[in-house]
């Protein structure tokens, strides 16, 4: 059998995140029923959506609907395209002294894709369910973070933990850099002692990088910007990306046909990141919930069968 002809035959793993979606979900809306029947106390998640980018408003409906199903309480509060930062930070104020909110989302971008920082910071870290409040990601950093864990980031670890037997010393690629999504990731790849590379737009040579990659997490936002030569034969390839074709279809930043013969292991886009980082902010909501109420919780995020 010639090599190409090996080549074609190998089939990666498809990592199922609506699956691993699922068994947090159950772990969630286990968590959600305790806290209403025996304390009487409804986890609640207040959204605050800026109008004007669709891709959000459609985000903020499926985090609404799943919300709902796992019995929490969800109120979103629409505001303008152009409604001022102070009347967007008086929300966020008012939803901090408010005891019936548990956690408080400020889905981004902003319109114009103001810096979100200043305002980020005026939510009460307690409530922070995204996890990007300054305080939260420097327990990170300093490896104190419990609660709230970087949703999407969180989610990518618990897929790879379904693939990856032992991550000490295997090399890591984190390809983009952002504060949501590449940089949390990172810190929690060195957490899983990795040895982590971080890549980004003005990284020279990327496919030399990434060929390097026994884990290949991949978050910038460009259809088809890893290709099946770009990957190490066996690793585990997580996409992040979320891209809209012409066509309407949705891609990942990794090419799917070719990585999936090269891979050990990938997850789809979609059905595959999107879906836990649903499931972590839900986590993350009841967890708040719980301990706004000094009530013990183990974590969500770790179960025997994960
Ligand atoms: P961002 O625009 O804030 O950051 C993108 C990062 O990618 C930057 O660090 C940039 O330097 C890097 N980058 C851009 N082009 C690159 C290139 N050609 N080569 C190497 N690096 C490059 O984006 P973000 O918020 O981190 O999101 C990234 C992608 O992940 C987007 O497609 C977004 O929709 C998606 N996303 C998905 C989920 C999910 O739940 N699946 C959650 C968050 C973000």
């Amino acid at each position: 059998m010639g090599m190409t002809q090996q080549m074609a035959e190998h089939q990666a793993n498809i990592i199922d995140g609506r699956h691993h979606a699922r068994k947090l979900e159950s772990r969630v809306a286990a968590a959600a029923t305790d806290l209403k029947t025996n304390h009487g106390i409804t986890p609640t998640l207040g959204v605050i959506l800026v109008e004007g980018n669709p891709a959000s408003e459609i985000y903020v409906r499926k985090k609404r609907q799943k919300a709902e199903s796992l019995g929490i309480k969800s109120i979103v509060k629409t505001l303008p395209p152009d409604t001022a930062l102070s009347a967007i930070e008086s929300q966020i104020t008012a939803w901090n002294s408010d005891d019936s909110i548990h956690g408080i989302l400020l889905q981004l971008p902003l319109p114009g894709r103001q810096d979100p920082y200043d305002l980020l910071q005026t939510i009460a870290p307690a409530k922070d369910v995204d996890a990007l409040h300054a305080l939260n990601a420097g327990k990170l950093f300093w490896q104190q973070t419990r609660q709230p864990m970087p949703c999407t980031p969180t989610g990518c670890l618990i897929l790879l933990e379904s693939a990856v037997k032992k991550f000490d010393g295997l090399h890591a690629v984190v390809v983009g850099a952002s504060p949501l999504v590449g940089r949390p990731m990172a810190q929690l790849l060195l957490q899983k002692n990795c040895t982590v590379s971080i890549a980004h737009s003005k990284t020279k040579d990327l496919p030399a990088l990434t060929r390097q990659a026994d884990i290949l997490v991949v978050a910038t936002g460009n259809a088809d910007l890893i290709r099946g030569d770009m990957i190490k034969p066996g690793a585990t390839v997580i996409d992040v990306g979320i891209n809209r074709l012409a066509d309407g279809r949705i891609t990942g930043d990794v090419c799917f046909e070719e990585a999936e013969r090269i891979a050990g292991a990938i997850t789809p886009v979609p059905g595959g990141v999107g879906p836990m980082t649903i499931a972590c902010l839900m986590a993350n909501t009841v967890t708040a919930a719980f301990h706004a109420h000094a009530l013990e919780l183990e974590s969500l995020f770790k179960s025997a069968d994960n």
